[in-house]
């Protein structure tokens, strides 16, 4: 089996430090966290900005560009940002980050409702964001919070919009998606086309199951405090725990980690980011 890619979600858009003080919110504290995951055996981080004075979710900029640089600067990983709606849902504040060039970026390729609010993607806007991700040589990482979302991503990648072979985050749990159930993962893995790579990001009390699912499947794992503020039952977690323990159950179930140089050879991104 392949090593497994490690991805690290340390923020979102809605955990605050009153709901667990570990939830890195400044991008010096972003970039500190990305330097833990590292060494904890992350190879990919997934980069959220967020205004430091209210804690809310930022679609400015110069943040997305301080934590960016920041982390290219002080680690190896892959930097993955997200082109999330949650702190804004027009193309106009969710493309700019997309000029900084990162290896990889998220798409989500469909809406979904939310338990209180509706993420819409329409179709004009994810073939907008993932043109501009083929213009910048950014990889997407296709967010898919239900089936429907595969179909869609490949329609888009059969037009030339998105290159082959196609990397997928399977996001499970989450109230309103697709829940998570080991059926459903397998269903969503056999949905993609052969080839292509694949990580589970399990919400909430689902991350470590689906986690170890994903391990077993020869898939990849996504953890952090975007997806699950806690350890175990009652007992918060930091990011670099959830890092840590992930990258311990792959020891024990004798699948190796790779570092983020191997996660490039495996995602078939070059070995030399861009600068
Ligand atoms: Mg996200």
């Amino acid at each position: 089996m392949e090593k497994l890619i490690i991805t690290i979600a340390p923020t979102g858009s809605l955990p605050t430090k009153k709901n667990n003080p570990h939830v890195p919110i400044s991008p010096d504290e972003i970039i500190q966290t990305g330097i833990l995951c590292e060494k904890a055996g992350a190879s990919i981080i997934h980069i959220h900005a967020r205004n430091p004075v209210d804690e809310t979710a930022s679609t400015d900029f110069h943040i997305f560009r301080q934590i960016y640089q920041g982390l290219k600067k002080e680690t190896n990983l892959i930097l993955q940002i997200s082109t999330g709606g949650r702190a804004g849902m027009e193309y106009e504040k969710r493309s700019k980050r997309l000029s900084l060039a990162p290896e990889m970026a998220s798409l989500t390729t469909g809406s979904v409702n939310f338990p209180t609010s509706v993420y819409i993607n329409s179709p004009d806007l994810i073939c907008a964001l993932a043109k501009d991700m083929k213009t910048y040589g950014i990889k997407p990482e296709i967010e898919v919070f239900d089936v429907s979302m595969v179909q869609n991503a490949l329609d888009l990648a059969d037009q030339g919009i998105m290159g082959k072979p196609l990397h997928f985050d399977f996001v499970m749990g989450l109230k309103g998606a697709i829940p998570a159930t080991i059926e459903n993962l397998v269903h969503l893995k056999n949905s993609i086309p052969k080839g292509s790579t694949w990580t589970v990001a399990g919400i909430g009390a689902s991350q470590l199951p689906m986690s170890v699912h994903a391990i077993n499947m020869g898939g990849h794992v996504r953890v952090g405090l975007e997806d699950c503020i806690y350890f175990s039952k009652g007992k918060l977690a930091s990011n670099e725990q959830l890092v840590k323990r992930i990258a311990q159950i792959s020891g024990i179930l004798d699948r190796e980690i790779a570092t983020p140089d191997e996660a490039r050879q495996i995602l078939g991104l070059s070995l030399t980011p861009p600068t």
